[in-house]
């Protein structure tokens, strides 16, 4: 039997990680793993607790609280923090912004570092997100740095948003993933940029079945040898 992989997607928002990252899990029958969904919902129960983000010691004691996990309902991925269901509530542009801001502060990446690490450790996943190859994984078996134009990325959120009903603009939308990009990828801690040893794959001009076909090229190519 193949041993069962790490696979490590990165890249900036709207680049298609989430859509692509569930269909291969699929595919495979791995596990997939968002961990953008964790981050927002740190962001999400700072919010809902009341909790300054500046303030250090309450994120803490918050991060040391929260119990974040996802299960599987009707072929959909729930996102649950402690019992609540938070799949729709941590999608909205506002939050997206607080869990840029949260993401940067150490107490919480220490504390998803270890809950992703442990996540993942035996293999068998498709786990999504800014530092996955470069920190949570560095030695991931394969490592993916998906993108595309800026305003390809920012056409699709929008477009995501536009399907679930919310009344947004494409102006703002752009607007919006351009400076949670540079927010991402100029903080001190774990920015977002290529790891090393990564497959650069821009998504602008093929669609998603050419960007698995891709991947799965990759990962047939290491299990070759
Ligand atoms: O991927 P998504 O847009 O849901 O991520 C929300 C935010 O969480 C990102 O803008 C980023 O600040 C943060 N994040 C991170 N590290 C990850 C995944 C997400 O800092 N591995």
């Amino acid at each position: 039997m193949n041993k069962r992989l790490i696979i490590a997607i990165d890249g900036p928002s709207g680049a298609g990680k989430s859509t692509i990252s569930k269909i291969l899990a699929e595919r495979l029958n791995y596990t997939y793993i968002d961990t953008g969904a964790m981050y927002r919902a740190v962001a999400y129960s700072a919010l809902r607790r009341n909790i300054d983000i500046e303030d250090e010691d309450a994120l803490f004691r918050m991060c040391a609280d929260v119990d974040i996990s996802f299960y599987k309902k009707n072929g959909s991925i729930r996102v649950m923090l402690d019992s609540n269901d938070i799949t729709q509530g941590i999608r909205s542009p506002g939050l997206s912004l607080l869990a840029s801001d949260v993401s940067a502060k150490k107490v919480v990446r220490d504390a998803l570092l270890q809950i992703q690490r442990k996540m993942g450790e035996s293999g068998g996943v498709v786990m999504e997100g800014r530092d996955i190859g470069t920190v949570v994984f560095p030695d991931a078996d394969i490592k993916i740095y998906l993108d595309a134009i800026v305003e390809e990325r920012g056409r699709r959120r929008y477009e995501e948003l536009i399907a679930k009903g919310e009344d947004v603009n494409l102006k703002d939308i752009t607007k919006e993933i351009i400076f949670r990009d540079r927010n991402d990828s100029s903080r001190e801690l774990a920015p977002l940029k290529p790891a090393r040893g990564a497959y650069h794959i821009d998504s602008t001009n093929i669609t998603i079945e050419e960007v698995i076909k891709k991947i799965l090229g990759i990962i047939g190519a290491f299990e070759g040898y």
